[in-house]
């Protein structure tokens, strides 16, 4: 695996041959990595980026405790078969302050945007410079962050970037939370009072699966699971998959997707539902997380 830090150098390594983009901001966890799985599908070669990109953080200090370890990071990524870790420094990626951003109209605003603002003007912008500096043939996404991939689908049509955009299942712990770079700094209590969001979105799941089709039902079983967790909800929206939007009723593709804090972490998760009540509920670690290595 080679490690790269500017857009000639990854250009001139690939020598124009079709790659696959899987793009983290790093302390790498299962979830990334079955993103590096169907990039290996989808290509022979696979970048990883490596980027704790400041313009999607609304909070300077959720940017500040964002956990980092290159080290760490570049051995994870060898392991996986990476073939280009592209880490960038901040210069490289933002030369001078940027006066050119990527506003995705819409998709954007309900749930995360909403209570983030800003934060997918600054991940669409920070994909549009992947894809316009790396040039990959296909760049993977994980469900996880369901609103993000709506976002960066739409944006890939509107701006016509020739990369096919691949989603990949959100990974969870055995007790279901979903893995996230931000779960280290849950304790034990923080843990317990997490599993509340996917148990929530697991006995929604449930009731579509016999039949639920009201927004509003399934978003009140969420909310009450969370409640009972000891977690503080932040929103439980069932949205349509494609645009993002509310739905009343779960008549297409959708997401039913959460945010909630434990103490100061905010944590979001989701599941793909589809109308005839089958679902996708990712899935689960029989060990540990990776997060455990340090
Ligand atoms: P991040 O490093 O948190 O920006 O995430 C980089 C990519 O990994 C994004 O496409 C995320 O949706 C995806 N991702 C993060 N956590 C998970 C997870 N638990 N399962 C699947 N994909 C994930």
């Amino acid at each position: 695996m080679k490690v790269i830090e500017s857009f000639p150098a990854a250009r001139f390594e690939l020598g124009g041959a079709p790659a696959a983009l899987v793009p983290t901001m790093g302390f790498l966890h299962e979830g990334h990595l079955s993103l590096v799985d169907v990039a290996q599908e989808a290509a022979d070669t696979v970048v990883m980026s490596l980027f704790v990109n400041p313009l999607q953080f609304d909070r300077p200090e959720d940017l500040e405790s964002y956990p980092r370890d290159l080290d760490r990071d570049e051995a994870i990524a060898a392991e996986a078969g990476v073939d280009i870790l592209f880490a960038p420094a901040l210069e490289e990626m933002y030369a001078s302050p940027p006066r050119t951003f990527v506003r995705v109209d819409g998709v954007s605003e309900g749930m995360e945007g909403a209570h983030r603002p800003g934060h997918f003007e600054g991940v669409a912008t920070v994909v549009a410079k992947l894809f316009a500096g790396l040039r990959p043939a296909a760049a993977v996404f994980g469900r996880k962050d369901a609103q993000q991939l709506a976002v960066v689908r739409r944006m890939t049509v509107d701006l016509s970037f020739p990369v096919e955009i691949l989603a990949a299942p959100t990974v969870r712990d055995s007790d279901g939370l979903a893995v996230s770079s931000r779960n280290v700094h849950l304790d034990g209590a923080g843990r317990s009072q997490a599993a509340g969001l996917s148990r929530g979105l697991f006995a929604a799941a449930a009731a579509a699966a016999a039949g639920e089709r009201g927004a509003d039902a399934l978003e009140a079983l969420v909310a009450a699971e969370i409640e009972v967790s000891g977690a503080r909800l932040e929103y439980v929206t069932l949205a349509d998959a494609a645009t993002a939007q509310p739905l009343a009723s779960l008549d297409g593709e959708a997401f039913l997707a959460v945010a909630a804090h434990v103490g100061d972490v905010r944590l979001i998760d989701n599941v793909v539902l589809w109308p005839d009540g089958s679902a996708d509920l990712g899935t689960r670690l029989e060990g540990p997380s990776l997060l455990g290595r340090s």
